[in-house]
């Protein structure tokens, strides 16, 4: 490389840093170095896999403009990862070790050093090694809209996200929960953005099952002790769908790496689609230990949530295909119409997306009635709480909730406890030894006498079959 490529360098610096403004420079560019220039062809590298992606996918074109500006004769820009092994020990090691890249390496780095040193920012050995699963560049904080039904959820996912090494926890774990298509995913994927742009703290996002299989398959290879050292590096754990954690090994491990990270001050967020005391397959120290950080449920999309986020969606499509359009009127259709899922609602965009491209027609409300009508929401059956049926049914029956969960066997606290257990096995998906346990640790025989007894007499006791309707439709509508 000569002085003169040197040169065209630092004004390509000067000229990006001036396009993009200081902040986002320094977040993603500081770090750039250039390698070589060769027959039209720049080749710069970062020092971590994630700024190698996120600068290919979000600023690839501008950095050739940039280059072009400078020398017309650019036309291409390479993007590498350079090693951080080779860096950082080129004395200490021997020299078979360092011819190894960043790219085939990964797995042995962290295995071999991770137990010696804690892991660097953004390593992407450790992501490999741990089987860190893959983000979507969309969901960022920026891409989030924020309603009434999430802003505490998302409060609490920026502040963790922007909580630096060092600093006291808040809370821990963060313990998001929501139904299918809410933003679990996507809030949990902002902050492991953020968190490792930020560069501080190195963020691992799993999901429940890349947890597993990286632990199972660690096992396997009796490199269970690297994957543990491995992990313990990390300064944020990020785990998605814990609810399909399964397996008493796992969960025996998961509940040590809970532990261990909380212990050392190191932040956990999880996400969930049901609160921890449903988790019915861990044990209770784990739940208790889950709820004992800040839980944290997100609502439905409400309609005003969904006509943002679908702006926001149209919004970001036109960068891609600017001549797609949807008057409001349609998106307010889609936004009252479509159910609370936001990835039907991405699949409404998507539909009428391609109808546009693909006949060249404007988007249209018969347009969008057509193609979206199977996405229409059925009256859905609101997700019901045991809780929720505990207080309903408590208060109808004056009694306290305490007297329906504890032993009393008093007629006035028997015959409300047997209604709000068949209640719960009529209004919820709760299997009956969960049921026993949330009302006072009874056994699922106890709940099946209860269930049957009350199925017998709603048979000849009108009175009582009507206050169970009554109940019922409460607990269904209330919001
Ligand atoms: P979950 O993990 O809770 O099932 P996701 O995070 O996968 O849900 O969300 C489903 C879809 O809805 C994604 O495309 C996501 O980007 C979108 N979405 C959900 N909530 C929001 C929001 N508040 N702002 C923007 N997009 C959202
Ligand atoms: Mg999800």
């Amino acid at each position: 490389m000569t002085n003169a490529d040197q040169e065209s360098w630092v004004r390509v610096k000067a000229r990006l840093r001036a396009e993009v403004g200081d902040d986002v420079f320094s977040s993603w560019f500081a770090r750039m170095d250039m390698e070589s220039l060769d027959e039209g062809a720049v080749r710069l590298s970062v020092p971590t896999r994630f700024l190698k992606s996120w600068i290919q996918s979000h600023y690839a074109e501008r950095v050739l403009a940039c280059w072009q500006a400078e020398q017309e004769a650019v036309g291409r820009i390479e993007l590498i990862v350079r090693s951080a092994v080779i860096k950082t020990t080129v004395q200490a090691k021997p020299k078979a070790e360092l011819t190894v890249t960043a790219a085939d390496n990964a797995g042995r780095v962290a295995s071999s050093t991770a137990a010696s040193r804690p892991m660097s920012a953004g390593d992407p050995g450790a992501h490999e090694a741990l089987g860190g699963s893959p983000l979507d560049a969309r969901l960022t904080f920026d891409s989030f809209v924020v309603g009434r039904s999430n802003t505490l959820a998302q409060a609490a996912a920026k502040q963790v996200a922007s909580a630096r090494q060092g600093d006291p926890v808040m809370f821990n774990p963060l313990y998001i929960h929501a139904g299918v298509g809410l933003g679990k995913t996507h809030l949990l994927q902002a902050i492991t953005w953020a968190g490792n742009a930020a560069g501080e703290r190195k963020v691992l996002y799993l999901t429940a099952e890349k947890f597993m299989y990286g632990f199972v398959s660690a096992l396997r290879t009796q490199t269970a002790l690297a994957f543990k050292e491995a992990l313990r590096g990390i300064g944020v754990l990020v785990i998605d769908d814990l609810q399909f954690l399964q397996g008493k090994s796992t969960q025996a491990e998961f509940c040590h790496t809970l532990n261990a990270l909380i212990d050392a001050g190191r932040q956990v967020v999880i996400a969930s689609d049901r609160p921890p005391s449903e988790l019915e397959s861990l044990d209770d120290r784990v739940r208790s230990r889950l709820a004992g950080g800040l839980v944290v449920e997100m609502g439905a999309l409400g309609e005003e949530l969904r006509f943002e986020i679908l702006k926001a969606r149209v919004q970001a499509a036109r960068s891609h295909h600017p001549s797609f359009d949807v008057p409001l009127p349609v998106l307010s259709y889609i936004a009252k119409t479509v159910t609370h899922n936001g990835r039907d609602l991405e699949g409404a965009l998507n539909r009428l997306l391609a109808h546009n491209k693909l006949t060249g027609q404007s988007v249209t409300l018969e347009m969008a009635e057509r193609e979206v009508r199977d996405l229409i929401r059925p009256q859905e059956p609101k997700r019901v709480k045991i809780e929720d049926i505990q207080r309903v049914v408590a208060r109808q029956y004056n009694v306290s909730r305490s007297d329906l969960l504890s032993s009393r066997r008093t007629a006035n606290v028997v015959r409300p406890r047997q209604v709000a257990m068949y209640l719960a096995k009529t209004l919820t998906l709760r299997s009956l030894p969960e049921i026993g346990r949330r009302f006072g640790g009874r056994d699922h025989t106890t709940v099946l006498h209860a269930v049957r007894k009350i199925e017998g007499l709603v048979g000849n006791d009108m009175a009582l079959a009507e206050e169970i309707e009554t109940l019922k439709r409460q607990l269904q509508e209330q919001g």
